[in-house]
């Protein structure tokens, strides 16, 4: 007799304490790799939501007041929890996103970056001094918490987009309530437990578990002051028209369609390479995963697809406990169904589809949410596949005549997250790095994600908001400025002032 595996219930986490679901209402966490339900998420009611943001303003007045020192003591603390435990948060990465062990545990290195990046936040925060403005008047300015923040997260990094989020908030001394994907929701609880060990007070950092109902709440609240997001451009819009209307600073992160221009001096090699691990890692679930091959000039096009057609049909398609796989499944059958969907529309569309992945059997794995790669060539830019974020495996080439050409199509795009210059010539890289309107621009890098010291984000309608994300511009959006000018009675007495008096004057 087989009996079926059992599926678990996930919790939220507030307070310090593991809190069962309350609302009834429940949503299925797979494992993409066999396509089962293994879990069972809550989704929580308004009130469930009400009661974390309660916990967190309650925490917020001893954590800000906690000196940044002994602030920075826990994310050390965290930060070798994080090292002891990555093999586990790597296994609760893949086993339920579907992505390798190793590139999860790549993601999780990358989150643990700004963790290491928080731990200086003594000298991150330290405010700057004028002494003698006028005369016996000296001046100040530091930077404040803000109160509670609120993280809202896209499920294609479960480990790292949260830690671009929380600990620099919860450094900079915010508290925080999390709100991670309902499709891999499992990585941020663990994260909330090694929190805990590590010292931070309870009620500082808190998981809610949720959709549409949680986040309204977070955004709707008057308690909650700043609103991280990262996720699809049309949720990201809606998450920071809510949230400014109702008084929070709103960061939103979004979608992304990233171009890669091929000039024809550029080292083929290096630019087949870059292609294939941009394109397909991760099952092209990355916001900086190139999804656009710009080819400049016929022969450059023809060299592309000559050297890429073999490269993708050998991609080793399986799941993430073979340590051979190249690239596991996509998050969800119903994700599997939508990509599946654009490349039919593709092919109606007119675009010549050079490899097809979508006939891909993995033995064993038959319900598995699997795709091949998909390559295609000769795309335009009216077709759909080329406008929207497919999120998927599915790269596509469109041919430019000139570097002018290829230039206005990364331009014109709605997105602009990422872009990438493949060539020898320096002149034309600057010419790129300076006239391209995208946040991040790699030259010869086909994924240039800024390391945690530096910041990320896109423009165009791949951010709403003002600040970009961790590195400096996340101290800048935890924090808010206070400047303060100061006279004490054994400076000059001036008697009574009935105009504005100057520095110099
Ligand atoms: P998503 O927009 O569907 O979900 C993101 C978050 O919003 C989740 O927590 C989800 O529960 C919540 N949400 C979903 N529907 C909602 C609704 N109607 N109202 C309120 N909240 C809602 O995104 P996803 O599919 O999880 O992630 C993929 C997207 O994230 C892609 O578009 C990708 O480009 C983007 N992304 C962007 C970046 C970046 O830095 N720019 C990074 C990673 C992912």
């Amino acid at each position: 007799m087989t009996t079926e595996p059992k599926v678990y219930s996930l919790y939220h986490y507030i307070g310090g304490n593991k809190v069962s679901g309350g609302s009834g209402r429940n949503g299925d966490v797979y494992d993409p790799a066999t396509g089962r339900v293994a879990k069972h998420v809550p989704f929580a009611g308004k009130g469930e939501v009400e009661r974390a943001i309660a916990v967190a303003a309650h925490a917020f007045p001893g954590w800000a007041a906690t000196p940044p020192a002994k602030r920075s003591q826990v994310m050390f603390a965290f930060r070798d929890l994080i090292r002891q435990n990555m093999d586990n948060l790597a296994q609760l990465v893949s086993s339920e996103h579907g992505k390798t062990l190793e590139d999860a545990k790549g993601s999780v290195t990358r989150g643990l970056e700004v963790v290491e990046f928080a731990c200086g936040i003594p000298q991150l925060l330290k405010g700057e001094y004028s002494e003698g403005v006028a005369s016996g008047v000296d001046s100040y300015a530091t930077r404040q918490p803000l109160g509670v923040c609120a993280g809202i997260t896209p499920f294609n990094f479960p480990a790292m987009v949260p830690m671009w989020m929380f600990p620099v908030a919860i450094a900079c001394g915010n508290t925080f309530v999390l709100k991670p994907s309902e499709k891999d929701p499992s990585c941020s609880l663990k994260l909330a437990e090694l929190m805990q060990e590590a010292g931070l007070p309870d009620g500082v950092f808190n998981v809610i578990m949720g959709d549409k109902e949680a986040v309204d709440t977070l955004l709707t609240d008057h308690r909650v002051e700043g609103i991280s997001f990262v996720g699809s451009t049309a949720i990201g819009e809606y998450v920071y028209a809510t949230g400014s209307a109702h008084g929070k600073r709103v960061q939103a992160l979004c979608g992304a369609k990233n171009h890669m221009v091929i000039m024809p001096d550029a080292d083929m090699d290096q630019v087949t390479d870059a292609a294939m691990g941009a394109g397909y890692g991760s099952a092209g679930e990355r916001c900086m995963a190139i999804s656009v091959l710009v080819t400049v000039g016929d022969e450059t096009g023809d060299e592309v697809v000559r050297r890429l057609e073999p490269r993708v049909r050998e991609l080793k398609v399986g799941p993430y406990t073979d340590s051979s796989t190249d690239m596991g499944p996509l998050v969800t059958p119903q994700h599997l169904e939508k990509v599946r969907g654009y490349v039919d529309t593709g092919i109606e569309e007119g675009a010549k589809l050079v490899i097809d992945g979508r006939d891909i059997e993995v033995p064993s794995y038959e319900d598995g949410a699997y795709l091949g790669g998909c390559l295609f060539d000769h795309v335009t830019e009216d077709m759909r596949i080329y406008k929207e974020e497919i999120f998927g495996p599915v790269l596509s080439i469109i041919r430019a005549g000139t570097y002018e050409e290829a230039l206005r199509l990364v331009n014109d795009h709605e997105y602009g997250n990422g872009a990438a210059i493949f060539t020898r010539d320096g002149d034309c890289a600057r010419n790129f790095t300076h006239r391209a309107r995208i946040g991040m621009i790699g030259v010869n890098v086909p994924i240039p994600v800024p390391v945690a010291y530096h910041s990320f984000g896109g423009w165009k309608r791949s951010l709403f908001g003002d600040h970009h994300i961790h590195g400096p511009e996340g101290v800048r959006f935890y924090t808010r400025l206070k400047t303060v000018t100061a006279r004490w009675p054994s400076g000059i007495k001036d008697g009574a002032e009935f105009h504005f008096k100057s520095g110099s004057g």
